[in-house]
């Protein structure tokens, strides 16, 4: 029930958590047989890195089977990557996303003018995750309106996540070492609902099973 949508940490065994990997780690584990959720990208810190090569290799990895969202990937403000390049390694990996039909996760600071901007243009079929959602009600607002889905993890607005239908609301721990039961009981207070009634994530591990 309690299912972490993004976790830089190896998860335990037996929980449900989405490790996001760098493309050194994919290497390491996507090329082994080693069983788990994953979302595999490229961060916008780190654009520089790569090459057309390292792009062509996500792409394969986005349709492994254990790949269960694309990403983390976005646009940042305070990355010294050249914005532009932020934005074209982005658009790739809103195009692997349509095609392998998974999920983006999206990192995003400074950048939601942008952000909605491409999503209007280029009007992307599969959801768009915005994670660590720290921002206001009103930005919240026009990421719903745009019906992206918000992820919450250690620090968040509250307003915010009182607004976010329940469908939308997502949770993580990111790089925090908080217990993801903690967030989930945090969160459930915060909607006045049950800890069961945030099953976003839940679902989305399920329909990542059937496929
Ligand atoms: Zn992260």
């Amino acid at each position: 029930m309690y299912v972490d949508i993004h976790t830089h940490q190896v998860p335990k065994t037996d929980s449900f958590a989405i490790q996001n990997l760098t493309v050194l780690e994919a290497k390491t584990i996507l090329t082994t047989e080693k069983q788990g959720y994953f979302s595999v990208g490229c961060h916008p810190w780190f654009i520089e890195q790569y090459t057309e090569q390292t792009l062509e290799q996500i792409k394969n990895w986005t349709m492994d089977l254990r790949t269960v969202l694309i990403g983390e990937c976005g646009l940042d403000k305070n990355s010294n990557v050249q914005f532009q390049t932020q934005v074209t390694v982005f658009e790739k990996h809103i195009e692997f996303s349509e095609k392998a039909k998974k999920p983006l996760i999206i990192h995003c600071v400074g950048s939601f003018n942008e952000l909605f901007e491409i999503k209007r243009r280029l009007k992307p079929t599969q959801l768009w995750i915005i994670h660590g959602f720290r921002g206001k009600p009103e930005l919240a607002k026009q990421a719903l309106k745009l019906n992206c889905a918000l992820s919450f993890g250690l620090h968040y607005n509250p307003e915010s996540v009182k607004i976010t239908p329940l469908e939308k609301i997502y949770i993580e721990t990111d790089e925090s070492s908080i217990n993801i039961v903690d967030l989930y009981q945090q969160i459930s207070i915060i909607k006045t609902c049950k800890v069961e009634d945030l099953f976003a994530g839940k679902r989305l591990i399920e329909c990542h099973q059937l496929k």
